[in-house]
């Protein structure tokens, strides 16, 4: 089904990987052990090319969105990746990334010339980063409270913790002013599992970000009944609205990656008078998606790349694929500088 987009000999070999991982990765948002991917190995190719020297420095200064051109040669025919957080916590594992982690994958991305867009905007075809840079999507899965936690501060004062997904993601923002900040957070009915949360999306909101909805009690979408669909993805909407009135959740995150029995249901519905119109519905494995002009784009069955440590040796995830983009830059979606390219 992604053979469409795939044009060179070794990125078909890849397509072969990328099923399998998907197979292997598609389960996703349960605790489960890890399990061994199985299939290839190696790449069979020297690599191709490689940006070289020519990506930006974390020190240089900040480029005007408008102006700047980034280190690549446009290409919105490229792939786009995806990427999934779990929880953020002390523990490098399958679903979870340490703060000192989610950072250096931050910079990683920096450094190669990537920057962040909202899940929904990208599927609505605003890509807004600079010409010569790649937009990436980051994405948060379960609001857990690693993701966005309050703590009290040195002074007595309530302070968003800076180990927390949204700390990090503050302090990176402040340290390099052209990495702006947007995330995608899919949330269930008790987000970032403290009080304070309608606050929470409200900051989320007013900062650039998204809230997607990944249904109130995190069922198998493929398993219930059309109305309980309805019922799950409704009320969730409904407790966004009530933090922030009048916002419309438009990405939802499939829970385990099920795909749902009653499509239709989740595309559109009305529960208890709150309206939800969804237009993107997002995976859990395991590869990077084609561009969302292209043909072969799904904007129902759209793939996540799972971010884990490179230590946990786990294939298809970041590491793999920012290493796979590093020796085929060619392959990379790069904006002309045109809000929707
Ligand atoms: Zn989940």
């Amino acid at each position: 089904m992604y053979r469409g987009w795939l044009r060179s000999s070794s990125v078909a070999f890849l397509a072969t990987a990328f099923l399998v991982a998907f197979a292997v990765l598609a389960g996703g948002c349960a605790n489960r052990p890890l399990v061994a991917t199985p299939g290839p190995t190696a790449y069979t190719g020297p690599a191709t090319t490689s940006p070289g020297g020519s990506t930006p420095g974390s020190t240089s200064p900040a480029p005007a969105p408008t102006t700047a051109v980034g280190p690549y040669r446009p290409n919105t025919h490229g792939q786009i990746m995806v990427i999934v957080y779990h929880n953020i916590g002390p523990q490098e594992g399958r679903w979870e990334r340490t703060p000192a982690g989610f950072r250096s994958d931050l910079q990683a991305l920096y450094d190669r010339g990537y920057r962040p867009v909202n899940l929904g905007d990208l599927v609505a075809g605003r890509i807004n980063v600079p010409k010569g840079y790649s937009p990436v999507v980051i994405t948060f899965d379960d609001g857990t409270a690693g993701q966005f936690r309050y703590v009290t501060g040195p002074d007595g004062k309530t302070e968003i913790d800076p180990d927390s997904a949204m700390g990090v993601m503050l302090a990176f923002h402040r340290d390099h002013p052209d990495w702006p900040l947007r995330a995608t957070f899919f949330i269930n009915g008790d987000p970032f599992q403290q009080p304070g949360w309608q606050e929470k999306l409200k900051f989320i909101v007013e900062n650039g970000m998204e809230i997607g909805n990944h249904t109130l009690n995190h069922v198998y979408l493929n398993k219930v009944s059309a109305s309980e669909t309805v019922e799950q993805v409704g009320k969730e909407q409904a407790l966004i609205d009530t933090a922030v009135p009048g916002y419309n959740a438009t990405t939802l995150a499939l829970p385990f990656g099920a795909y749902p029995a009653y499509p239709d249901a989740v595309r559109d519905g009305t529960y208890n008078g709150v309206h939800y119109h969804i237009r993107a519905m997002v995976l859990v494995g395991a590869g990077p998606i084609p561009a969302p002009f292209s043909p072969q784009f799904d904007p129902e069955r759209i793939p996540r790349i799972q971010a884990v440590d490179a230590s946990l040796g786990i294939k298809y995830t970041l590491p793999f694929w920012l290493d796979y983009f590093d020796r085929h830059p060619e392959a990379r979606f790069v904006s002309n500088g045109t809000t929707g390219n």
